[in-house]
C-alpha cells in the first residue's frame, strides 16, 4: 500500500507459542487470535491510544486503521450522570456521546454549519456570461497540497512539539503571570514546525498581511491510497481545502479552463502560491452560497453521511481514510474563522433558572456501552427516574 512497509502483525499468541513452544497442550490455543482484540480495552471497546500504538509500531496499514476507526465509531458510547438530592439518586441521565463520524457528531456539525444558510447570497460574477471581461470575485476556493518526500506521515499531521512552562522561565516570569496554571508543563509546536496546522497558520497569516481581512472556512483532508508502483505517493498525507472570503481585496477572473473551473490571473495565482511550499490550486468562486454549500456537503460526506453523493474531489475511500487519520492524529478537520456571523455559530444555549438546581448534586458515573446499560444503541438521550 503506497510504499508503506507492513510488518506481519505479531499477535500475543505468537509470543506465547515462542515461550511455551506450542506445548500448552491445547489445540489452536490463541486467546488473542483476533488482531482487533489488541486495540480493545478489557470491556471490549476500541481505544485510540491502543490504535495509535499499533500504527506507530508499524504493525498497522491503512486498511487496519480504517477498520479500527470503524469499530470505534460504530460502538455507541453513553455518558451517565446521576442526579442526587439529599443523598438519594432521583434520576439518571444517559446521553449518547459524539464521536467524529457518528450520527450525533454529524447533527452537531450540521448545527454548527447552520450559519452558512443565513449568510445570504453574494454573486460575484455571472458564470453563464461568455465574456468574463471585468469579472471579479472576492471568494476563492484554494487547495494546498503536500510533498510526501519532505517528511514522514506522523510529522506531516502532528509536527514537532516541545515542552514548555506556563509563564515562561520560572526564574524570570513574564508580566502575565496571574494564570492559575503558572509553572505547569505543556506541549507546543516548535517554531517553524512542518505540520499541516502550523504550515496553514503561517500561510493564512501571510495572506492576511498581504490582502487584509479574510474570512475562512478550512478543511484538512488525507490523500487517498494509490496503486503500488515503486514511486513515492502522498497516501494518507494531509492537504488543505479552504474557502476564503476577502473583505479588502478582489481578484480579476481571467478565464475558464477545460475542467470548467474559473481561474484568476497568473500573476495573482503565483503571488498566493509562493506563500505555500507545495503545489497550490486556486478556483474563483462566482457565488458565496455555491462554495459554502459545497463545503457543507463535503464535511457531512467526510463524516460518514452515506446519502451525500457526487461530491466533486472526494470518493468514498478517501473520506474514510481522512476521518480515520483525523481520529488517529487527534485533529479537528475543519475550522471556521471568526467574523462570519459569530453570534450564530454559538450553540443555542437554553437558559435555566439555576435556583432549580440548588439542592441537587450531579455525579458523573462514567462512560458505558448500550449493552452495559441495557438500552437500544440508537438512543440519543434518556432520563431514568430513580436511577
Ligand atoms: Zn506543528
Ligand atoms: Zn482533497
Amino acid at each position: 500500500m503506497g510504499g508503506r512497509v507492513i510488518a506481519a502483525y505479531p499477535t500475543p499468541g505468537t509470543f506465547l507459542s515462542e515461550i511455551y513452544g506450542g506445548t500448552t497442550g491445547r489445540h489452536h490455543f490463541d486467546p488473542f487470535s483476533d488482531w482487533s482484540d489488541s486495540i480493545k480495552d478489557d470491556r471490549g471497546r476500541v481505544r485510540l491510544h491502543k490504535a495509535r500504538c499499533a500504527f506507530f509500531q508499524g504493525s498497522f496499514d491503512f486498511g487496519d486503521l480504517k477498520k479500527s476507526y470503524r469499530m470505534w465509531v460504530d460502538l455507541a458510547e453513553f455518558g451517565k450522570l446521576n442526579v442526587i438530592k439529599d443523598g438519594v439518586v432521583i434520576e439518571t441521565i444517559i446521553s449518547k456521546l459524539p464521536k467524529r463520524g457518528n450520527d450525533i457528531y454529524r447533527w452537531k456539525l450540521k448545527k454548527r454549519l447552520g450559519f452558512l444558510e443565513s449568510l445570504g447570497d453574494s454573486n460575484f460574477f455571472n458564470p453563464k456570461c461568455r465574456n468574463l471581461h471585468g469579472a471579479k470575485t472576492r471568494m476563492l476556493f484554494i487547495t494546498l497540497t503536500w510533498d510526501p518526500k519532505t517528511c514522514d506521515l506522523e510529522t506531516a499531521w502532528s509536527g514537532h512539539k516541545t515542552e514548555k512552562i506556563v509563564g515562561g522561565d520560572p526564574y524570570n516570569p513574564t508580566r502575565n503571570s496571574q494564570s492559575k496554571c503558572l509553572g505547569k508543563h505543556y506541549f507546543a509546536h516548535v517554531k517553524g514546525c512542518p505540520c499541516v496546522s502550523c504550515r496553514w497558520n503561517r500561510w493564512i497569516t501571510a495572506m492576511r498581511k498581504r490582502y487584509g481581512r479574510i474570512k475562512v472556512l478550512r478543511n484538512f483532508e488525507a490523500f487517498g491510497e494509490s496503486a503500488v508502483d515503486g514511486k513515492v505517493h502522498a497516501d494518507g498525507y494531509p492537504h488543505v481545502h479552504a474557502v476564503l472570503l476577502f473583505e479588502d481585496h478582489s481578484f480579476a477572473v481571467s478565464y475558464r479552463d477545460q475542467s470548467k473551473h474559473f481561474r484568476i490571473l497568473r500573476a495573482d495565482k503565483d503571488d498566493i502560491s509562493n506563500l505555500w511550499q507545495f503545489h497550490v490550486d486556486i478556483e474563483a468562486c462566482y457565488s458565496a452560497q455555491g462554495a459554502m454549500g459545497y463545503i457543507k456537503k463535503y464535511l457531512l460526506k467526510t463524516y460518514g453521511k452515506k446519502q451525500v453523493k457526487n461530491v466533486h474531489r472526494i470518493d468514498k475511500d478517501n473520506s474514510e481514510l481522512t476521518v480515520a487519520l483525523l481520529w488517529l492524529f487527534r485533529k479537528q478537520s475543519f475550522a471556521v474563522s471568526g467574523g462570519w456571523s459569530s453570534d450564530l455559530i454559538t450553540y443555542g444555549v437554553t437558559q435555566t433558572d439555576i435556583s432549580d438546581f440548588c439542592d441537587l448534586v450531579f455525579e458523573w458515573a462514567g462512560v458505558f456501552t448500550a449493552e452495559e446499560l441495557n438500552i437500544d444503541s440508537n438512543t440519543w438521550s434518556l432520563v431514568i427516574p430513580g436511577g
